[in-house]
C-alpha cells in the first residue's frame, strides 16, 4: 500500500448516492510537501512554461507545484468567475451541463494541467480542449488520484502522470 493512502478518507454516498468519494483532506494536512513532490515526478520541467491548475483542488496542488520549480500559475475557473476576456469550454454531466474558464491567451505556452482526482475524465477532457483553443500546448497533466476503472486515458497514450491509481 503506498504511504498516502491511509491519508485518504472514502466517503461512501457523497456527493450523492453511490459515489465513493476520496477525501484528500487529511493527506494534504499530513503529507502536503511530499505530495507535491510526488505530482512532480516524470515531468519534464525544463518543457514546461505554466501549471494551469482546475478549481479548486488543483488549484492548492498546481500553485504549491508551480512554486517548486519556479513557474507561473494560471487558474481554470467554473464559469462566471474569472474577468473577461475569457475563453470558455462547456462539457456534458450525468444532469446537464457545466462550463470551464480560462483568461484568454495571446502567445503561444507549454502547460502542465493539474487537478486532484481524474474519475469519468469529463472534466479533464473539457479541461484539455480548452487549453488547446487557449494556444496552450498539453504537455502533461498531473492528477494525484486516477480512478483508471472509470476512464482511458492511459490507454489512449495520453500524458497523464498520476501518483495513486486506483
Ligand atoms: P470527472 O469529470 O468524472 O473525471 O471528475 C473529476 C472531478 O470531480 C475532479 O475535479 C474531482 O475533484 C471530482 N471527483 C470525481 N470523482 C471523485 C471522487 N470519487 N472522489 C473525489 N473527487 C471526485
Amino acid at each position: 500500500m503506498h504511504p498516502f493512502e491511509s491519508h485518504i478518507r472514502n466517503v461512501h454516498n457523497f456527493p450523492k448516492e453511490g459515489i465513493i468519494f476520496k477525501d484528500i483532506t487529511p493527506l494534504l494536512q499530513e503529507r502536503f510537501s511530499e505530495v507535491v513532490k510526488a505530482m512532480s515526478e516524470g515531468i519534464e520541467w525544463n518543457e514546461i512554461d505554466y501549471v494551469v491548475g482546475i478549481e479548486s483542488r488543483g488549484f492548492i496542488l498546481g500553485a504549491a507545484m508551480a512554486q517548486l520549480h519556479g513557474k507561473g500559475f494560471m487558474p481554470m475557473r467554473k464559469k462566471g468567475k474569472l474577468p473577461p476576456p475569457v475563453i470558455a469550454e462547456s462539457y456534458t454531466l450525468e444532469y446537464g451541463t457545466d462550463t470551464l474558464e480560462m483568461i484568454r491567451e495571446e502567445k503561444q505556452s507549454r502547460i502542465v494541467l493539474v487537478d486532484d482526482v481524474l474519475a469519468t475524465g469529463g472534466t479533464l477532457t473539457a479541461a484539455m480542449n480548452l487549453c488547446i483553443k487557449n494556444k496552450l500546448e498539453v504537455k502533461a497533466m498531473a492528477l494525484l488520484i486516477n480512478l483508471t476503472f472509470l476512464n482511458k486515458f492511459k490507454e489512449q497514450g495520453l500524458p497523464i502522470y498520476s501518483v495513486l491509481n486506483y
